[in-house]
């Protein structure tokens, strides 16, 4: 089903003349290359990122690499960055991902096919160097991490990765739709056409709201408690506005004052019934 819904609605855009570039995918679908071959595939990091984490926390849980434990996160937010600051370029990417294996041992500038190359950080201070659990370049946590990062499929995968199109925003869209269309009831063909409407109506008045901030001028955050005892601050945003649903009823009204129009020219002026 998902397929076919994918593929309706890529054609769908494709006839309506609306120039797809880029196709952001979870890394399944060769129906992209398959069917869709002049447009750009890319994966989302989300996902990937989170089936490397899956790996390095079951080699790090091994007792001979317990030295990876406190670099599960940061190996993984290492993956992001590469991904974002790599600036389309898939030899940059993988550069910066493969760097990460110098500094966890400490090393901040090597050489590499006879060129000097140094980590993308500023220098470390000693009090941050010393805070930092290293790993030996010949201990069985530093072979480990070795393999997860030089994986040959990962390191394909990373080619299409270059432009950083991660899914987020989809993931917010779902949780608005649910507000909608909640999973545990049964609604017709034409109200969960309606209401799949209204929750798109929804978020794109609210998409991209700036960053909320304090009487000072500082941005809000929420401290949010995550696994293993962390802590994240999240951004607080402006608050949502649902003014749209406003302007919908304004508009229905206006068309049920209008004497030229009825509900049935309507439907079959958009061909809807
Ligand atoms: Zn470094």
């Amino acid at each position: 089903m998902e397929t076919i819904g994918f593929r309706r609605g890529l054609d769908r855009l494709l006839q309506s003349d609306v120039a797809v570039d880029v196709v952001t995918t979870d890394r399944s679908p060769s129906i992209m290359r398959e069917s869709y071959p002049d447009i750009k595939h890319q994966f989302d990091p989300w996902h990937v990122a989170k089936g490397l984490k899956k790996k390095l926390t079951a080699a790090a849980n091994n007792k001979n690499n317990r030295d990876l434990q406190p670099w599960l996160k940061s190996v993984t937010n290492h993956l992001w960055w590469s991904c974002k600051t790599c600036g389309g370029d898939a030899e940059e990417l993988k550069r910066h991902w493969k760097s990460v294996l110098h500094h966890i041992c400490g090393i901040h500038r090597w050489e590499e096919d006879g060129q000097e190359w140094t980590c993308y950080h500023k220098d470390l201070t000693a009090d941050q160097q010393r805070r930092k659990k290293l790993l030996q370049k010949d201990s069985a946590a530093f072979k480990a991490l070795l393999d997860l990062v030089l994986n040959k499929k990962l390191l394909k995968d990373l080619n299409q990765m270059t432009l950083f199109k991660h899914t987020g925003d989809l993931e917010v869209y779902h949780s608005a739709m649910l507000k909608y269309m909640q999973k545990r009831l049964h609604f017709t063909y034409n109200t969960m056409k309606a209401r799949t409407q209204l929750s798109v109506m929804d978020h794109n008045s609210n998409v991209g709201r700036e960053h909320a901030t304090n009487c000072d001028g500082t941005p809000r955050y929420n401290l949010v408690p995550k696994q293993n005892k962390q802590w994240v601050a999240r951004k607080i945003y402006q608050p949502t506005t649902q003014t749209f649903r406003k302007h919908l009823v304004e508009r229905v009204l206006e068309l049920r004052l209008d004497k030229t129009s009825s509900i049935h020219s309507l439907h079959s002026k958009t061909g809807q019934r």
